[in-house]
């Protein structure tokens, strides 16, 4: 019987090591291992081809997304970069409108190298309307939600598209995690995340990941990686072993927090709107006025103004001068990226001091 996905995070590499019966995994810091004779191999050669401890944390990937091979690099950019090695030069690629500011810089990067040409969409209209005018299409990507204005992309309907056009379709799925999305069982080829994010939560790792829903994905994956190394270290890959375990329970209280602060947002005048995907524990909100931005920040004493999410520590960011400044100002204010915006990642501090942070600073910038 296999057990629920909370019972096999919870348990990720206990009995691992029948030696000395460790229940915390071990970490194999060794980037090389004997072989027992000439032509022979434990299954273990080199780290940058494959290591014990990232072997664990890649099983438990996989489970958890419901792939059949996860690949775990050194941050979210490289498990992206990792995922765009497979297209050839000329690939045409469509993706959503809103989102993370680094992943639009590095394809306006493959863009200005002359390797792909990206085009953007809302709505899935504007998607149809794109594969009228394009004669092919090798890739879509989406984020879902959208970040930072919380808009919902259906992935079932995107990969319907996707599908019939031959493309392959790859979610972002860092703002929700598999325990409240599965996008490989929804249609998508490929998820990836930035492992820096909630899957890890503590604020204290860079990591990627990316899981593939067929083998022949997941191979062609696995051989990039061993070929251009972005694999993750052995001790971070112990330390994300260690989150997993409490992915679930962080989870559910971050979004029940957020649901609180939500609540109480939305009754309050003067926060212009609230943006909330209904689940998840990352919220955006318009201040009254962009003039209030910079003292309301100057004036947070439990929200860190940082940037990132998915933490235990609740961060407040500013998208137009930090993750999404890369997007430019014209573009960014078209769809609603406007400079009045400020995005909250909940963590797990007690939802009334957050609720009375927010307030205190509200009375001391607007009165
Ligand atoms: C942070 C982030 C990334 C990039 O991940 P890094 O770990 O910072 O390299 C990609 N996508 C989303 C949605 C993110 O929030």
């Amino acid at each position: 019987m296999t057990h629920s996905i909370f019972t096999q995070l919870v348990q990720l590499g206990n009995r691992k090591d029948p030696v000395t019966g460790s229940v915390s995994s071990p970490i194999h810091l060794s980037t090389t291992f004997a072989h027992p004779g000439l032509g022979q191999s434990t299954g273990y050669d080199y780290s940058r081809t494959k290591n014990p401890t990232r072997d664990t944390l890649e099983e438990g990937l996989a489970i958890l997304e419901g792939g059949v091979q996860a690949i775990v690099t050194s941050s979210g950019m490289s498990a992206l970069q990792l995922v765009f090695q497979l297209f050839k030069p000329g690939a045409v690629i469509f993706v959503s409108r809103d989102l993370y500011g680094g992943s639009f810089r590095y394809f306006d990067h493959l863009e200005e190298l002359g390797l792909a040409s990206f085009a953007y969409f809302d709505t899935e209209e504007e998607l149809a309307d794109l594969v009228v005018a394009y004669d092919k299409v090798d890739g879509i990507f989406i984020e879902t939600p959208t970040n930072p204005l919380m808009r919902e992309v259906d992935i079932v309907s995107i990969a319907k598209v996707s599908k019939e056009a031959q493309a392959l379709l790859i979610v972002d799925n860092t703002l929700l995690t598999p325990l409240r999305q599965k996008p490989l069982d929804l249609g998508a080829d490929l998820v990836i995340h930035s492992g820096t994010k909630f899957l890890t939560g503590h604020n204290d790792i860079l990591a990627g990941v990316v899981v593939a829903k067929t083998a022949e994905l997941g191979e062609k994956l696995y051989w990039l990686s061993n070929t251009t190394g972005p694999t993750l270290s052995p001790f971070d890959c112990w330390l994300f072993i260690r989150s997993l375990k409490t992915l679930a329970v962080r989870f559910d209280r971050q979004e029940a927090t957020a649901r609180e602060l939500v609540n109480w947002l939305e009754d309050e005048d003067r926060i212009q709107s609230t943006l909330y995907a209904g689940q998840g524990a990352m919220i955006s909100i318009r201040l009254a006025s962009e003039e209030f931005v910079g003292p309301f920040l100057e004036a947070l004493k439990v929200f860190t103004y940082a940037e990132s999410l998915g933490g235990v520590e609740s961060l407040i960011t500013y998208p137009t001068t930090q993750t999404h400044a890369d997007i430019p100002e014209d573009l960014r204010e078209s769809y609603g990226l406007t400079p009045d915006l400020l995005r909250l990642s909940i963590g797990l501090e007690d939802p009334k001091d957050l609720i009375q942070d927010i307030k205190a600073a509200l009375d001391a910038v607007e009165g």
